[in-house]
C-alpha cells in the first residue's frame, strides 16, 4: 500500500484475496474453483496459441495456479499482482514444484510503461471484476502485447442469471466461494469487455461461455456466456 493510493486498484479486494492466501494451493479450499477451472482454460489457450517457448505475462496471477500451469508447459512466466500474500505462496509454491515463473508485485499499467509491446501472450483472469477500471486494465494487457500476440480474458457476465448462479448459488446455498467474493456491479457484459478490447486496439476473436457443475466440480466450454465466460483477443 504505497504508490497505488490513485491507480486502479481497489486495497479492500487485495485484503480479501491476501486472507485466503494461505489456502491458495489447498485444492478442497476456497480457491478450489480456481483449480477446477484451471484445466478448461490452459486447454482453451492452448487451442488458440502455443505457450512453448513464448513470453507469457500473468495479470492478477494471485497464488499463481495459472501461472505455474501455463510454464509447465514451456512458456517463460511471469506472474504479477498486487497483494503481496498471494504472491508470497506463488513464490514459495513455485519453489517446491521447480516451475519456470517469476513473480512480482506490480501494476499492469506500470509494466505496461515499463515493457510494452514484450509479451507474446497476456492472460487476465477472474480479475477484471475486481478492479475498479476494467477498462484500463484491457488497455494496460493490450499495450503489454507484441503485435501479433494474444490476450486471454476470463470474468463473469452481469445479469439475473450471473447474480443467481454465482453470488446467491457459488457463495450462499453451495458455499463454493466465501460470501464477499464477488460484487454483482462490477461484473461485466461480452459486450462491455469487447468494448474496452477494441478500444485498446485488440480484435476480439472467440468469446466462450464456462460452465461449472458445482456437483461434479468439472469446467466445460460452451456457447453459454450468461455467466462465466473467457474471451480471446489478438493484437493486429
Ligand atoms: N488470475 C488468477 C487469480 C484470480 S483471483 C487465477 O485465475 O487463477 C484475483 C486476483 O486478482 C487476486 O490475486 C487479486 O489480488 C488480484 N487483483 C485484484 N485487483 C488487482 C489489481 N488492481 N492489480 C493486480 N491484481 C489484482
Amino acid at each position: 500500500m504505497n504508490a497505488n493510493v490513485n491507480a486502479n486498484v481497489d486495497q479492500a479486494e487485495l485484503l480479501k484475496f491476501g486472507e485466503l492466501a494461505a489456502k491458495w494451493w489447498d485444492r478442497d479450499g476456497p480457491m478450489r474453483p480456481l483449480h477446477d477451472i484451471n484445466p478448461a482454460r490452459l486447454e482453451w489457450i492452448e487451442r488458440l496459441t502455443a505457450l512453448a517457448g513464448r513470453q507469457v505475462l500473468d495479470v492478477g496471477c494471485g497464488g499463481g495456479v495459472l501461472t505455474e500451469a501455463m510454464a509447465q508447459k514451456g512458456a517463460a512466466v511471469l506472474g504479477i499482482d498486487l497483494a503481496d500474500k498471494p504472491l508470497k505462496v506463488a513464490r514459495l509454491h513455485a519453489l517446491d514444484s521447480n516451475a519456470r515463473v517469476e513473480y512480482r508485485e506490480c501494476a499492469a499499467e506500470s509494466l505496461a510503461a515499463e515493457r510494452p509491446a514484450s509479451f507474446d501472450v497476456v492472460t487476465c483472469m477472474e480479475m477484471l471484476e475486481h478492479v475498479p477500471d476494467p477498462a484500463q486494465t484491457v488497455q494496460a494487457c493490450a499495450s503489454l502485447t507484441r503485435p501479433g500476440g494474444w490476450v486471454f480474458f476470463s470474468t463473469i457476465n452481469r445479469n439475473l442469471k450471473a447474480f443467481a448462479l454465482a453470488i446467491v448459488g457459488a457463495e450462499y446455498v453451495l458455499k463454493l466461494l466465501p460470501r464477499g467474493t464477488h460484487e454483482y456491479e462490477k461484473f461485466l457484459k461480452p459486450s462491455e469487455l469487447s468494448k474496452y478490447a477494441r478500444a485498446a486496439g485488440l480484435d476480439v476473436r472467440e468469446v466462450i461461455g464456462m460452465q461449472y457443475n458445482p456437483f461434479t466440480k468439472i469446467a466445460t466450454l460452451g456457447r453459454d456466456t450468461d455467466v462465466n465466460y473467457l474471451m480471446a483477443c489478438r493484437k493486429p
